[in-house]
């Protein structure tokens, strides 16, 4: 469901409304259109990106944290989709409006999925440098500003953990 929601964000405003509409005991009686929706949009995704415009790296919202958070807690205490919810939510609040944060994190909350970690970002961001996503002192990161479109920026790696904090 993390996923979903991400698919949601990242490209699909629509998307992110039927499931922030739903919780985990409702969304059942849509999930083929779901897989459906989310399959189609990575497609389209992938297709735009034959050329290595970049466009694929949108896919990765919510990922640069994600990986630190299950890559702080050992691959044990969090599943991927756990780590990327709290990611999605770490970036969103940052970068975005209170607005689009609020609905990011009820529609999160509504799948029983983490918004946070007790872990300090000083702990995590660490854990972003191994990214397997940046290259030499730069590192990539995703935000969504409205739901349904992505934004690709680039920044030092000392400029993102400034950026972030504690
Ligand atoms: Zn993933």
């Amino acid at each position: 469901m993390a996923e979903a929601i991400k698919y949601g964000m990242i490209k699909d405003k629509s998307l992110f409304e039927k499931i922030a509409e739903r919780n985990l005991d409702t969304i059942e009686e849509i999930m083929d259109e779901l897989v459906y929706s989310c399959i189609d949009i990575k497609r389209q995704v992938v297709e735009a990106d034959e050329f290595e415009s970049g466009e694929r790296m949108t896919l990765n919202f919510g990922h640069t944290l994600g990986h630190a958070v299950e890559g702080f807690y050992n691959y044990s205490t969090y599943t991927h989709g756990s780590g990327v919810a709290v990611g999605m939510c770490y970036i969103t609040d940052k970068f975005c409006d209170k607005d689009v944060y609020n609905k990011l994190a009820d529609c999160v909350k509504a799948y029983r999925l983490p918004i946070d970690v007790p872990a300090k970002m000083s702990e995590l961001l660490p854990f972003c440098a191994k990214d397997k996503k940046r290259d030499s002192d730069s590192i990539s990161y995703i935000v969504c500003r409205e739901i349904g479109k992505a934004e690709i920026c680039r920044a030092t790696v000392d400029e993102f953990f400034g950026i972030m904090g504690e």
